[in-house]
């Protein structure tokens, strides 16, 4: 391993928290068409403005046992869990490519997917502000990398998004329903951007298959909860953007 690769793994993991803290902002706040107009800089309940060692990932939820230093309310749990996500993701990319040079390109792929994949569990969208730069980015570091297969990655970013927008105005004709949204041709083509155009297939495949996983995690867990009978499990509209986030990083990490 070089002193630059380690350089760059060390460097990952230490901002994966950070990232991390971003996201959970991020995913509450881009929907909702307030980036950065709000800071995470008071407590929800009490509205004390937090210090410094409160806005240190991890390290402050662990110092302060998930609570306001000042009246006790709890923290929500879910900005947690997402900066424990990243730091997750950071650890398996690092373990996977010891020699570090594709760290922080695979860990910035994988965090911006897992940041769509929240955002469409959430309000089922795929805002354009994320996969677009994705795309971009995928495509500059293609450039960058590998110059000579440029060509082949546009051209399966086009081709995806053509493919997934075709079939999504097919089933609109013929079912009358959006069974894929605008966000999902996006997110492919920016997925593509990223991956040799070989993968493309497979990423969707494992996309495919984690829905399916997904549908019948959903429909088990509706059935447990007994609300399946009144609103129909097959009029639900779920997010196809967490499978296909989890087909393209799969696939990415393996090739
Ligand atoms: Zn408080």
């Amino acid at each position: 391993m070089t002193v630059q690769g380690n350089i760059l793994v060390a460097g990952t993991l230490l901002v994966a928290p950070f990232i991390g803290s971003f996201i959970g902002t991020l995913v509450e706040d881009l929907p909702r068409g307030r980036l950065l107009a709000r800071r995470r800089s008071r407590c929800d309940a009490c509205a004390t403005p937090l210090g410094p060692a409160d806005l240190v990932p991890l390290a402050s939820f662990l110092l302060r046992r998930g609570r306001c230093a000042h009246c006790g309310a709890a923290i929500p749990r879910k900005l947690l869990l997402i900066e424990l996500a990243v730091l997750l993701l950071a650890v398996v990319i690092a373990v996977l490519d010891p020699a570090g040079p594709l760290v922080p390109l695979d860990f910035a792929f994988a965090a911006t997917l897992l940041a769509l994949a929240l955002i469409d569990l959430d309000c089922l969208r795929l805002p354009d502000a994320l996969t677009l730069p994705l795309l971009l980015a995928g495509l500059a570091a293609t450039a960058l990398r590998q110059p000579e297969a440029l060509g082949a990655h546009a051209a399966g970013a086009a081709l995806g998004y053509l493919g997934f927008t075709g079939l999504r105005l097919l089933w609109r004709r013929l079912r009358g329903i959006d069974a894929l949204g605008a966000g999902d041709a996006k997110l492919l083509a920016a997925g593509a951007a990223w991956l040799p155009p070989a993968a493309l297939p497979w990423a969707v495949v494992i996309a495919g298959l984690a829905g399916l996983a997904g549908l019948a995690g959903f429909a088990v867990w509706s059935v447990l909860r007994a609300e399946a009978g009144s609103v129909g499990l097959m009029q639900q509209r779920l997010p196809f953007g967490p499978a296909l986030a989890f087909g393209l990083l799969m696939m990415r990490l393996a090739t």
